[in-house]
């Protein structure tokens, strides 16, 4: 799989990244597999983790703020 911005590889790397799941909430997901380019550190996620990723988010309690979420299969 090559980087669809600048062409450069991408690896198999774990990563944590915030996602906004509201105007005022926000879900930290951490150890999560992402493919991520060797050169501008763009990332893809997979459709079997992106379906994964849409049911944390459902699943996250929008009454707070900040909410940090593991990953794990
Ligand atoms: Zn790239």
């Amino acid at each position: 799989m090559n980087c669809h911005v600048c062409g450069s590889k991408m690896d198999e790397t774990i990563t944590d990244l915030p996602f906004k799941v509201r105007d005022t909430s926000i879900v930290i997901v951490k150890d999560m597999p992402v493919l991520q380019c060797q050169s501008c550190r763009e990332y893809l996620l997979k459709d079997s983790i992106m379906q994964r990723l849409e049911n944390i988010l459902k699943a996250a309690d929008r009454s707070v703020e900040l909410e940090i979420v593991k990953f794990a299969a």
